[in-house]
């Protein structure tokens, strides 16, 4: 193990010697702080450092969903949050998606705007009336511009062959991406905009002067005038506020022949979530079912979830048709009891963005754009 007082001049002068801005975390909040930093600063040393040899959180291991608000989300926040807290967040995942799309190409990420369906199953009540809509679509058209959002769909079920739906309500906006190339696209913007990653460094405690700060790792101290945390489930050995880690599990079928499930769907609030990734299904969710064991920072996958997600499939999504599973994995999201993330200054020369919840394709921009508005 090489320390970084052994490395060359060279190595030190090109990698290590005065950091302007060193970010932690390279998921999508660090690579875009990382790029909206550049925009700012042309001539700083900018380096992120990631403790993985791919970035080791959630954003290369999510569902790639566009997604900002469905009716039953919609309605089960407005209950127990307030309104104006509802639409903010609304807003920034509606506008954090518009600034992804301006830091990277969306074709080169696969982007689909295939729309969204919110299912209803057969049994449950379902609190969606034309009133909540029409309330869903003013509110919804103030921050986008676009009209009529939102939509009942009753023929969901004879359109993609699914069992056990009552009903379904669309959001014509969303849509998916395909998550390992927008990583892919970020780093490949990242490397071009002169900007360092280390893999496989972790930070393991920070010191603040009010000159700099000190990142303590296994192979020495790096140093640097700005700091960013971007560790999202990570978070809490930096920060004292409500945040956990929360798991979640996704898994992937087999290619599937004359597959009719086209576009991106949600169910239990949320609680579930599916599309298709070409002619395959892709299925996540059911934290619910064991909130306690979920609450952890291992990755792995659990018997109880990846059962109750093949009753799933066969029930709901794929019941009259063969699948195997070919692909299973987590990943791992910090949330809180309230869905925005935490973005501030902690001191005058760190700033932290983390805690995203389950939106962070469409909100990890925008938290990146707001980071870098600090510096
Ligand atoms: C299974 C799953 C499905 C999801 N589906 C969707 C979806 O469809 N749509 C959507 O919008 N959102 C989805 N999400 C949420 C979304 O992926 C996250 O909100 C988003 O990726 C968060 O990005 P981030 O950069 O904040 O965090 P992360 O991507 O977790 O990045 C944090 C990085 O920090 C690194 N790190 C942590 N501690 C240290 C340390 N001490 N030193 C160095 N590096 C460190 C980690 O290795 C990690 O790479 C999903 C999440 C999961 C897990």
């Amino acid at each position: 193990m090489l320390r970084f007082d052994e490395l060359s001049f060279w190595e030190k002068l090109s990698y290590f010697e005065k950091i302007d801005f060193l970010i932690i975390g390279s998921g999508i909040v660090g690579m875009s702080t990382a790029l909206y930093l550049r925009r700012k600063h042309n001539d700083a040393r900018i380096v992120i450092m990631e403790r993985g040899y791919l970035p080791t959180g959630a954003s290369s291991k999510n569902a790639g969903f566009t997604c900002f608000g469905s009716p039953t989300e919609l309605y089960d926040d407005l209950k127990n949050i307030d309104e104006n807290t509802v639409w903010d967040t609304f807003s920034n995942r509606y506008h954090g998606l518009k600034s992804l799309f301006d830091l990277v190409d969306k074709t080169t990420f696969d982007y689909e705007p295939c729309k969204s369906w919110d299912l209803i199953e057969n049994g449950v009540k379902n609190d969606i009336d034309n009133e909540f809509i029409e309330y869903i679509n003013t509110k919804s058209k103030e921050i986008t511009g676009i009209s009529n959002i939102y939509g009942e769909d009753g023929e969901i079920s004879e359109k993609f062959g699914f069992e056990h739906i009552q009903t379904s309500y669309c959001n014509k906006l969303e849509g998916a991406i395909h998550t390992g190339k927008l990583v892919q696209a970020l780093h490949k913007e990242v490397t071009h905009n002169n900007i360092q990653v280390l893999y496989g460094i972790e930070a393991l405690s920070m010191e603040n002067s009010s000159k700099e700060v000190h990142i303590e790792t296994k192979y020495g101290t790096l140093k640097t005038e700005n700091c960013i945390i971007a560790t999202n489930g990570f978070a809490k050995q930096w920060i004292n506020e409500d945040i956990l880690p929360a798991r979640a599990q996704v898994l992937v079928t087999n290619p599937i022949k004359d597959l009719k499930v086209k576009g991106t769907f949600h169910f239990e609030k949320g609680y579930y979530y599916f599309r298709n990734v070409g002619d395959r299904i892709l299925l996540g969710g059911g934290r619910n079912i064991d909130i306690d064991g979920e609450t952890t920072e291992v990755f792995g996958t659990t018997d109880q979830i990846q059962n109750k997600l093949q009753e799933l499939l066969n029930t709901i999504i794929l019941p009259n048709q063969p699948w195997s599973i070919e692909y299973s994995w987590s990943g791992i999201m910090g949330v809180g009891k309230t869905k925005s993330p935490i973005v501030k200054m902690l001191n005058n020369n760190t700033a932290i963005g983390v805690r995203l919840g389950g939106m962070g394709v469409a909100l990890g921009a925008q938290v990146g754009k707001k980071l870098a508005s600090y510096f």
